[in-house]
């Protein structure tokens, strides 16, 4: 049977925002020795605005816009809704074929038979895509029409005020290791990581490298020791599966996420986990 207290802890969390799956949730956050965190959407508000569009000789700054936000119109991505937004028209979807969502890399379709690439470096080498490297301070969206780079969209993402508490906050109650996940740049990771404390970062992951690297992480923790992970949902629902504990974001978060998750933090704000890590505490004194 569940001890009685474990109904208080819970009921608590959830007063808090904190939805805890089971108890057996609340009771494994007592002994959380590293935190892995997602970037976009968990660390960072996962909302972009575009703060550059590179045109080129041949090309103008409309054209670009214009065939990134055809590419990007049936995608759910964060980067996606911001270049929509930008572009601020229709998408005549109707001239849309063979749409792939690459992850981790970007868009790959076809529009009135011509072939058009919008995404990361990623995407621009594994298409055999030349073009010059970019140095900007935020996530590049690179644009290619027929095999030929056109131009490119920078994008930037805000840390969410809280997240420095959130960092802070872990490390005031013995947390030993935070570290960040990202498929986002390297440039980026580190500002960001820099900014926050973290005690480490990887980037440029795809989906599948987040798993196998959360299972290095893992490694690294004692016995009794757990890891949580903590992430928006966007393509982390099997990193979220293989944490002891996986922590979704509840607002950006997607369906799936909040399914896969042992628990939702209702709000977004990364700093609930320090709060749902206090009131396990407190629970365990009062359960056993
Ligand atoms: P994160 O780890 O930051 O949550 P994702 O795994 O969702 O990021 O994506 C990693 C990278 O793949 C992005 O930073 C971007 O460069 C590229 N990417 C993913 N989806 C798209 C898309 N719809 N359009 C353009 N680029 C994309
Ligand atoms: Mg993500």
């Amino acid at each position: 049977s569940i001890p009685l207290g474990f109904f208080g802890g819970i009921g608590g969390a959830s007063k808090r925002g904190i939805l805890v799956k089971g108890s057996n949730f609340l009771e494994a956050l007592n002994d959380v020795e590293i935190v892995v965190f997602d970037k976009t959407g968990t660390l960072t508000k996962g909302i972009f605005t575009v703060t550059q569009i590179q045109e080129t000789a041949e090309i103008p700054s409309e054209k670009i816009i214009e065939y990134a936000a055809l590419a990007e119109s049936y995608s759910t991505h964060p980067i996606a809704k911001s270049i929509l937004k930008s572009y601020g028209k229709d998408v005549d979807q109707s001239l849309l074929k063979d749409y792939k969502e690459i992850a981790g890399h970007g868009i790959s379709v076809k529009v009135d038979g011509i072939a058009l690439l919008v995404g990361n470096r990623k995407l621009m080498e594994t298409e055999k895509i030349k073009y010059k490297d970019v140095k900007a301070t935020g996530t590049v969206v690179h644009v290619a029409v027929d095999k030929n780079h056109i131009g490119y969209i920078v994008i930037a993402d805000q840390i969410k005020d809280d997240s420095k508490d959130a960092i802070v906050g872990l490390k005031s109650i013995g947390i030993k290791k935070t570290i960040m996940l990202t498929g986002d740049n390297n440039a980026i990771a580190s500002e960001i990581s820099t900014h926050l404390g973290l005690d480490k970062y990887y980037a440029e992951l795809l989906p599948h490298e987040k798993v196998e690297r959360l299972e290095e992480i893992n490694q690294g923790k004692s016995r009794k020791g757990k890891m949580i992970f903590v992430g928006d949902g966007i393509n982390d629902a099997p990193v979220l599966a293989r944490a002891d504990v996986g922590v979704a974001m509840g607002g950006l978060g997607s369906d799936a996420a909040i399914e896969a998750a042992d628990i939702v933090i209702m709000n977004d704000e990364p700093s609930k986990l320090v709060t749902a890590i206090k009131i396990a505490k407190r629970t365990r004194k009062i359960v056993w």
